[in-house]
């Protein structure tokens, strides 16, 4: 199973990545996990636009999910014609929520390009994934993940506040992708974001093998971050997502 970090920036695209996307590859199969802002662009050094099995949406703020819309265009206008639709795993409400993004009448949207599937928490197969998703803390419908593949786990925790779901999904991973928003200081928003010390507490909890802090927003100091995180003792590694890092699990 091999992880690509397509974005990692928080909220809105930095100068070095894109927002919210992740590639995950196993057995041939490649499965996008979030479509923020600006990550089409970025996806393309690493594969083919057209080579995309699946894609799963975390939830629909635009950091997470607005780049469904250029890849709409990018699928339904090549010049040899439309490519075959691909399913999107995402909340309800999706499929009108990218009609209306794009000024598309409904129907048909966008379906003719995504076969909309509307997530719950549980667990369902998709291509040799094994992929669980279950609620998490923040203003909207989110869905934090776990995928699993050949004995090996990755869970990403999406955009959350604390969230005992959010250990329950990183159990004994791998590799926990976690959301680190926020530093330490007085009067934090609640139910919203992680600091890197709350991420790092999350991965302690669940016996996380390795602790990658992602949607790092560019306001804020990445090496504070690391340090906030670094002060958590961990079984495993810590370090910063950063736009074409590519992480192999078995
Ligand atoms: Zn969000």
């Amino acid at each position: 199973m091999r992880l690509t970090i397509i974005g990692c920036s928080g909220s809105f695209p930095g100068p070095d990545s894109p927002a919210s996307c992740y590639l995950l590859e196993a057995d041939g199969f490649r499965l996008l996990l979030d479509l923020g802002s600006g990550a089409i662009g970025a996806l393309q050094r690493h594969v083919g636009l057209y080579d995309i099995d699946a894609v799963c949406l975390s939830h629909l703020h635009a950091d997470h999910c607005l780049d469904l819309c250029a890849y709409y265009v990018a699928r339904t206008f090549h010049p040899d014609g439309p490519r075959p639709r691909i399913p999107v795993y995402a909340p309800g409400g999706t499929a009108s929520r990218m009609a209306q993004a794009y000024g598309l009448a409904e129907p048909p949207g966008m379906t003719e390009a995504f076969e909309f599937a509307t997530l719950a928490p549980g667990t369902r197969q998709i291509g040799p994934f094994q992929v669980t998703t279950a609620h998490m803390n923040h203003p909207v419908e989110t869905f934090g993940y776990r995928l699993e593949h050949g004995g090996r786990s990755i869970a990403y925790s999406a955009d959350t506040g604390e969230s005992a779901a959010l250990t329950g999904l990183a159990r004994d991973a791998d590799l926990l992708v976690c959301e680190a928003s926020l530093l330490d200081g007085p009067d934090l928003p609640a139910d919203l974001h992680l600091t890197a010390r709350q991420a790092a507490q999350h991965a302690a909890q669940a016996g996380a093998g390795q602790l990658v802090l992602t949607h790092l927003v560019p306001w804020n100091d990445e090496a504070r971050t690391l340090e906030e995180a670094s002060g958590v003792p961990l079984d495993g590694p810590v370090s910063l997502a950063a736009s074409g890092r590519v992480i192999d699990l078995g």
